[in-house]
């Protein structure tokens, strides 16, 4: 398992959507590419040069950790020539691109929790490079009306005691807005009064446009240049992305923190780069306007092309390479019958038809827009737009499909946990005590539930627990005096301790510790509640999916792999089978006949069943819902990945199939509508299940032969898995010794003696030869 501070940030979806596109390329898709955030000149041929020489020269070892001095000299000239700065040869590194210097630098200054203020829309590194320094990013959102520049006032209010710094990007990437000297004095004015730091990444600094005149931040004056670490670097105004050159002038104490990090992280920037970045600091400057003034004929081409489509607007930007169009006008509209519903159904909308990439707004923090870059040849420019614009004079009006918001909540242990089935009465005294010492009086949720006549109480700290039992279960009798059957702790954020179930069973008392997905609580439940029912109410639980023709019921019985779900969801397709149970039924026998019940309100469905039966997923979009996929960096399925046809990338919202841990609560009576669902049979028909290519489809069982099966509850599918045998095939079963085992054969052969017993080959068989079994 990755860290948590590794899970919670994506790769950069910039180089996400620039892979696509190259794919595209490679298959033969003539892609025009507007995602990248890099100029299409070459690298000067004087610069190139000097990279050249410096391998002939065998300049190729290690050089300084900080950069070597001559390109640290040079640079401290270009801060002074550009800004009229001061900087001392302690105050500069060199780095592996602004992007390590970025790095770095917030390493150094950010301590666990502390803030760093990012105005939105941010570059997309900035909140992710926080997150793995444990700080925390506030995000200040700019208005299109402030030219997308942050606001004297704005900056006040988002400072807190916890505040350590602000990235400030002069001009913005994505938008590309510009700040002037004015509205960085108002911004200095506050930052002089507070304790704070600001980070100018002023990578962009010399692509600016209809004669804007850049200020450095450090340049406000001696005392913002205390409180000022400038990034800048060779990437953007000399073509060197490649080269990887990146720089941060400050204070000598704060470059002596990045020193340290950067002497065990990468070390010295690449030696011939750095000759090559000496060049290019040192040298003519010639190249850099040249480029700047062929950015500026593209600005104002494409602005001209997206201001000539109706409902698009478009900021002016004074810099960098970007464009950053307001689109939302084209979501709810629809192409081919495919409703766009955001920045990425967009983007995805141009991969597709219009055959250009383009960067989604989200992942800048502003689903509204979308980012073109200019960064390419006119001639691709003009080719883009008229594609792009072709591709949305497309869209239609969609018909007004109205927005499901989902009920997701995701947990952070999705799969089963370790079990102690067998706690003694002392640990269970101890277990229950250390759990009480948790539950306190303000946040404990109690609720009984009654699971096929049994009583069970939860007592819990986590209120999605708390959600799904009362979802789950029947309520028990409410008079306040009702002492439960079993009772079943669930305990949430106990420092020091692993996810863990715990079980006595002669208290009838599960523990559950620091597990906050409800599988695990239902499970343990229903091994509770088969415990009890099956020594004093001869009540049995018989773990499989059922349904009912005509008062009479089959269960499908089997392990993983053996496509018990798809043979009962195709079952269900014919009205004349009712839906019991997809999970787990309780049989009483009387009279020669297997009553069997249903006892769940609603059903714990894996949501991935849409797959089976295609009439779920509206369902589920009125259930309650966990871990459901929202973001396609989550998403597990490698089928659909390798497909690359994904409904989150169009655009959609959520995706149901995307993981194996997602459930919902569904009540079964939606599925089929009222007398759809029986909750009662007789359980007449018994499938165990394998899947292999040559078993014969349906082989009768004897009941000794039958209950030998059962009990090895070997594992059956096509893939001869690796996972365990599970006794009888239920894995909610909690104890296992020998006088269990003889407690559910006995069962199992009253069941056997009133149903008949079928081993079943769903590898070569389908549902339709089980109706013919049992019709
Ligand atoms: N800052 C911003 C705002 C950028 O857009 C980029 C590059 N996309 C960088 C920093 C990183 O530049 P480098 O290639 O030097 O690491």
């Amino acid at each position: 398992m990755i860290s948590e501070k590794v899970n919670q940030i994506g790769a950069s979806p910039t180089l996400k959507i620039s892979a696509k596109a190259k794919s595209m390329r490679a298959e033969g898709i003539d892609v025009i590419d507007l995602s990248v955030g890099e100029p299409d000149f070459p690298t000067p041929e004087n610069v190139k040069a000097a990279g050249v020489k410096a391998i002939q020269e065998n300049f190729t070892k290690y050089t300084e950790n900080d950069g070597i001095p001559a390109l640290r000299k040079a640079i401290i000239q270009r801060l002074k020539d550009d800004h009229g700065l001061t900087y001392g040869m302690k105050e500069v590194i060199v780095s592996t691109g602004a992007k390590s210097s970025l790095f770095h630098v917030v390493q150094a200054l950010v301590n666990e929790g502390e803030e760093v203020i990012v105005p939105s829309p941010y570059w997309v590194s900035y909140p992710e490079c926080v997150a793995l320094a444990k700080g925390k990013t506030v995000i200040v959102p700019t208005r299109e009306e402030d030219g997308f520049r942050l606001t004297p006032d704005q900056l006040k209010s988002a400072i807190s005691p916890a505040t350590k710094a602000l990235i400030l990007n002069n001009p913005s990437n994505p938008t590309g807005a510009a700040y002037e000297r004015r509205h960085l004095e108002a911004l200095a004015e506050v930052i002089k009064g507070e304790d704070i730091y600001v980070i100018a990444d002023e990578i962009y600094g010399k692509l600016v446009y209809d004669g804007f005149l850049f200020t450095s931040f450090a340049a406000l004056g001696e005392d913002i240049k205390k409180k000022t670490i400038i990034i800048n670097g060779a990437s953007k105004a000399y073509s060197m992305t490649g080269w990887r050159i990146g720089f941060a002038a400050g204070p000598a104490d704060i470059i002596n923190g990045m020193f340290k990090i950067q002497s065990h992280t990468t070390s010295n920037a690449c030696s011939i780069a750095q000759k090559a970045a000496l060049e290019a600091f040192g040298g003519p400057q010639y190249e850099v306007q040249r480029m700047v003034s062929e950015f500026q004929r593209r600005r104002n081409y494409v602005l001209m092309k997206l201001h000539s489509v109706p409902g698009i607007s478009c900021f002016n930007p004074q810099g960098a390479f970007y464009l950053f169009p307001n689109v939302k006008s084209t979501f709810d509209k629809e192409a081919e019958g495919v409703p766009i519903r955001n920045s990425y159904g967009l983007a995805y909308y141009l991969l597709k038809q219009a055959r250009v990439a383009i960067v989604p707004g989200d992942a800048f923090g502003a689903d509204d827009h979308v980012r073109l870059s200019y960064a390419t040849s006119m001639e691709n420019l003009e080719m883009a737009m008229d594609r792009i614009l072709k591709a949305l004079a497309k869209l239609k009006t969609a018909k007004k499909a109205k927005r499901v918001a989902l009920n997701n909540t995701v947990a952070k242990v999705k799969k089963s946990v370790p079990v102690e089935p067998a706690v003694d009465a002392k640990m269970r005294d101890a277990l229950v005590g250390e759990m009480d010492g948790h539950l306190g009086y303000e946040n404990i949720y109690e609720w009984n539930a009654n699971i096929g006549g049994v009583l069970v109480q939860l007592k819990t700290n986590s209120a999605h627990l708390s959600d799904f039992w009362m979802e789950n279960w029947y309520p028990a009798r409410l008079e306040a005096d009702v002492e439960p059957h079993g009772v079943v702790y669930a305990v949430d954020g106990i420092a020091g301790r692993e996810p863990r179930a715990f079980y006595n069973s002669e208290t009838k008392t599960g523990v559950l510790v620091n597990t906050d997905g409800y599988g695990p609580l239902r499970s343990l439940a229903l091994g509770l509640v088969a415990d009890f029912a099956e020594r004093m109410l001869g009540v049995h639980a018989v773990r499989g999916m059922s349904a009912d023709i005509g008062g009479n019921g089959l269960v499908l019985i089997g392990p993983p792999g053996t496509n018990k779900t798809e043979l009962f969801f195709d079952l269900l397709k014919d009205p004349r089978f009712r839906l019991q149970s997809n999970d787990i039924l309780f049989v009483r026998y009387q009279g020669g006949t297997a009553a069997a019940d249903s006892v769940e309100r609603k059903l714990y469905i894996p949501t991935n069943t849409v797959e089976a039966f295609d009439r779920l997923a509206p369902l589920f979009d009125r259930s309650k819902c966990e871990n459901v996929i929202t973001r396609k960096e989550d998403c597990k399925h490698e089928e659909c990945l390798r497909k690359d046809d994904c409904r989150l990338d169009r655009g959609s919202p959520y995706c149901y199939k995307a993981s194996k841990e997602a459930h919902a609560l569904l009540d079964p009576n939606w599925i089929g509508g009222k007398g759809a669902v029986a909750r009662r049979t007789n359980l007449r028909w018994v499938f165990i299940l394998r899947n292999d290519a040559v078993s014969p489809a349906a082989v009768k069982l004897g009941k000794d032969e039958a209950l030998r099966v059962l009990e090895a509850g070997e594992s059956a599918g096509a893939k001869k898995s690796t996972a365990k045998p599970q006794p009888f095939y239920n894995p909610h079963l909690l104890l296992t010794s020998p006088e269990r085992t003889e407690l559910e054969k006995s069962f199992y052969g009253r069941l056997l003696d009133s149903a008949e017993c079928y081993l079943y080959n769903s590898g070569v068989a389908g549902a339709d030869k089980i109706k013919e079994i049992v019709i």
